[in-house]
């Protein structure tokens, strides 16, 4: 008898590098998908706070957040 293993499903994961011209950032994060709030807010104040840049939720949620599989 086999035994089925049902793990197909890919997993998701949300990932922000700062890869900004700036040099000597390693500022790196990874979440589940559905702290995806929490990553875009933490993400804004360290670009802020680093590197004196205003950005909007939108901005970075559609320029520097990707998704990797996990
Ligand atoms: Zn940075």
């Amino acid at each position: 008898m086999a035994i089925e293993h049902s793990d197909e499903e890919t997993k998701t994961a949300l990932q922000v590098a700062c890869d900004t011209e700036v040099s000597g950032c390693v500022f790196l994060m990874r979440t589940e998908e559905e702290d995806k709030d929490r990553l875009v807010e933490i993400t804004r104040d360290h670009v802020r706070e680093r590197h004196g840049k205003e950005y909007t939720r939108d901005e970075i949620e559609a320029e520097h957040v990707t998704e990797v599989e996990v």
